[in-house]
């Protein structure tokens, strides 16, 4: 059976793609040279999956930055004020990406938007006044000839019409529908080039239809398509979709005249109900994406079997593909050195997934051939289930049995939020507009090489724990100098929220060159959640307390939350999500109970990336994931007396949509960003009678300018009038670890000025 894959990742085994571009912004190296990294780059690919025996290889996987910019290039949509740069190519390119200052102008870079349900951002496409939508496709097919030399034949692959439609904004004042003909235009001529060079398929990717769909798009869908299938002629058009299922136009794409459709069957709940009630056409390929192209577990053939075999009565021609490109997994396992065999076995990164599809090729041809049960016989079959129902070695029956005793009662907190309000107000000497940071203070030099020298085993603990105990002693009193009421003890010990716990957390485990693309250049290296997640010791409890026994004032204890710690690893799949959540709410729990213990009056438990996950169906929303998390959220509070005060924090605002669900977290107080999109929140907040206190970002740390007294002061007066003085808390809007030390006391000093100021008004 013949196999496919609908994308791969391009930033390289060892990053290579990475660290070739960022010299070519230092001007390391030249434009040449970095273009002829990236052949190289592109050349392993194409043989590794040609050896591999993969029947469709697609092309155009590879970009310099993002593939959604790619497609902004592909049409010619270029905002002026990039152009106007009169810059080569490749440059105006990564103007585009990151922006330009210099003797040319100064332009910011493109904003940047989650793609769908994955960690990756893309850039949001443009349309100006000045756009002239139109085909330039030298990229795609200096690729294929690229690879074609190789003796590799590949198909392009590009983003489709529909997406970036729906993805694109204006900003001009022509309406988005004057552009509709011309990114039409522009398709249909790339068929009529597909034609014009004999090129057997196009995959034209359409990932905005796994989405909730008005009809009114799926309108728009269909008269797309009618007028770029009308001219399709020879080339076989692959619609390709995933992250989710069709559910809501299966009919209209299914009647429509594409010759293969790519569905997704790991993260489509419906996919399969789709196509056993309705039915696949007969003319039509299938293009089943059976192997998960998001995680980074070995594929377990018994369930891809199974969906075959059901497949088998229905579907007349299929293709195994992978459930969405390989970019959102690691590159290779074979430069994971450190780790054993016995842990290795279980996972699958791109070149091994590109193995599992060549042994499911002949798998599921045995399955066509003969039976279900043949396939079962076959030696892949065996091994690969040898590896998939094997004990990890990890297992913990207590953690499990906790999780499964847990009744309603451990969700809810002692005292009701208007007592607790009292309560804590009096006995944690809390004035009114209080003063406070987000919890992390610059990452000076010292802090870095401090971390560096003890994971170098340059210092040992002990060494490394003194110095981490002198920058909190420092920052204290820094606040204290500063004039700020409820203190941090600035997470030097941490550079990052997940790593820092996942460590001190029996069931993590650590890869070596496990990364996976972010954006552009920046690559994350997420933890795995191997086995079962427990706490093997106090986490964060030496440095809250040391830092609480130096001051008077409050010290917040500084702890992620469940939901984010999830988020930002690595699954499992063998238990649920909410499981998960559920143990590592768990292993907080006791954290936070141990701070309590230690004399810490006020705990923060951050929830960074509640939002991030938000299933891309919103019939889902609770059901999938917001019912649990919320409840993982709350095991970690529901055990801290009545005069403990919770907090959390959030690093965006638009939570609109969710309003009563931060509400329902039952936190006393959340700070959040609010200073970018300040007046709408705060509206919001009042008309929904938001409960909880909050603390809306005064200032944007993602920039190093120092606010001024007046601006914080205005700031602070129009929060006042929306929120009412008792619940607000003034703070910036997030950590401020990466900002300079010298902008950072500015800040603050007139942060704690204005408040002053405010307060002397009331
Ligand atoms: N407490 C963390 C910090 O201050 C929160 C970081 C975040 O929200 N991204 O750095
Ligand atoms: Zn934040």
């Amino acid at each position: 059976m013949k196999t496919a894959i609908v994308g791969y990742p391009r930033i390289g085994e060892n990053r290579e793609l990475k660290f070739a571009i960022e010299k070519y912004w230092r001007n390391e190296i030249t434009e040449n040279e970095l273009l002829k990294i990236a052949k190289e780059l592109r050349k392993n690919q194409w043989l590794k999956q040609k050896e591999e025996k993969i029947s469709f290889i697609p092309g155009n996987t590879f970009s310099f930055y993002d593939g959604i910019l790619d497609t902004i290039i592909l049409l010619n949509a270029i905002p002026k004020h990039y152009r106007d740069l009169g810059l080569n190519e490749l440059n105006t390119y990564f103007a585009i990406a990151r922006g330009y200052q210099g003797e040319k102008g100064d332009v910011k870079a493109l904003s940047m938007r989650k793609w769908y349900n994955t960690n990756y951002h893309y850039m949001v496409p443009e349309l100006d006044d000045y756009a002239e939508i139109k085909l330039n496709s030298d990229k795609i097919f200096n690729e294929l000839e690229e690879a074609e030399k190789l003796g590799v034949n590949t198909h392009p692959s590009v983003i489709g019409p529909f997406t970036f439609y729906k993805l694109a904004k204006t900003t001009g004042n022509k309406d988005k529908k004057d552009y509709l003909d011309d990114i039409v235009n522009a398709y249909v001529e790339l068929l009529r080039k597909c034609n014009k060079k004999n090129i057997e398929w196009i995959q034209i990717e359409e990932p905005q239809l796994v989405t909730d769909q008005t009809e009114e798009d799926i309108n728009l869908f269909e008269e797309i398509y009618m007028e770029i299938l009308k001219n399709k002629k020879d080339v076989k058009v692959l619609l390709q979709t995933y992250f989710g299922d069709v559910r809501d136009c299966y009919k209209t794409i299914t009647e429509l005249d594409f010759d293969g459709i790519g569905l997704d069957f790991a993260e489509g709940r419906q996919t399969q109900k789709l196509i056993a009630e309705k039915g696949f056409p007969k003319d039509k390929v299938l293009f089943a994406g059976v192997v998960n192209g998001k995680n980074i577990w070995k594929c377990d053939y018994k369930k891809v079997l199974n969906i075959l075999n059901n497949l088998k009565e229905k579907v007349k021609n299929v293709v195994i593909t992978t459930s969405c490109s390989l970019l959102h997994v690691p590159y290779t396992l074979r430069n994971e050195k450190k780790l054993s065999e016995n842990i290795l076995r279980h996972f699958s990164f791109a070149e091994e997934k590109l193995s599992e599809l060549k042994e499911l090729g002949e798998l599921s041809q045995i399955l066509w051939e003969s039976s279900l049960e043949k396939a079962q016989e076959n030696e892949f079959y065996i091994k690969n289930q040898e590896i998939i129902t094997s004990e990890r070695g990890m297992e913990d029956k207590e953690v499990r049995d906790k999780v499964e005793k847990l009744t309603d009662n451990d969700f809810v907190r002692k005292g009701t939020r208007k007592e607790r309000q009292i309560i804590q107000r009096e006995k944690l000497n809390i004035p009114l507009l209080a003063t406070t940071t987000i919890g992390s203070f610059p990452q000076t030099k010292e802090v870095k090489l401090n971390r560096s020298k003890f994971r170098k085993g340059e210092i040992n603990k002990k060494e490394y724990d003194k110095n981490v105990f002198s920058f909190i002693k420092e920052c204290i009193e820094l606040q204290e100098e500063i004039g700020l009421d409820v203190l941090v003890h600035g997470e030097y010990e941490r550079n990052d929220m997940v790593e820092f716990f996942g460590e001190n957390l029996a069931g993590y485990i650590f890869t070596e060159k496990a990364w996976v693309q972010s954006y552009g250049t920046r690559c994350v290296k997420p933890p795995i959640i191997f086995g079962d997640v427990k706490r093997t010791k106090p986490i964060s409890v030496l440095y809250s307390e040391y830092a609480q026994k130096l001051t008077e004032k409050p010290v917040k204890g500084m702890l992620t939350g469940p939901v984010t710690i999830l988020n930002w690893s690595f699954p499992r799949e063998d238990i649920s999500l909410s499981e998960m959540a559920f143990q590592i709410g768990l292993a907080i729990r006791e954290e936070v109970l141990d701070l309590e213990k230690a004399g810490i009056k006020i705990i923060q438990i951050d929830e960074a990336a509640l939002r991030e996950k938000l299933p891309l169906r919103k019939e889902d929303w609770h059901k999938e994931y917001l019912d649990w998390g919320l409840k993982a959220f709350r095991l970690c509070h529901s055990g801290v007396k009545v005069d403990t005060q919770i907090h959390t924090h959030m690093c965006y605002s638009q939570f609109e949509d969710i309003i009563k669900d931060i509400d329902n977290m039952d936190a006393d107080v959340i700070t959040f960003e609010a200073s970018r999109s300040k007046l709408t929140i705060l509206d919001f907040l009042k008309e929904n009678n938001f409960e909880t206190e909050v603390g809306p970002g005064v200032y944007d740390i993602h920039s190093p300018r120092v606010p001024s007294v007046e601006e914080i002061v205005v700031a602070l007066e129009i929060m006042i009038e929306k929120i009412g003085k008792e619940k607000l808390w003034v703070n910036p809007d997030c950590g401020l670890k990466t900002r300079g030390i010298v902008e950072t006391v500015k800040s603050l000093e007139n942060l704690v000025k204005a408040t002053e100021i405010v307060k002397s008004r009331l």
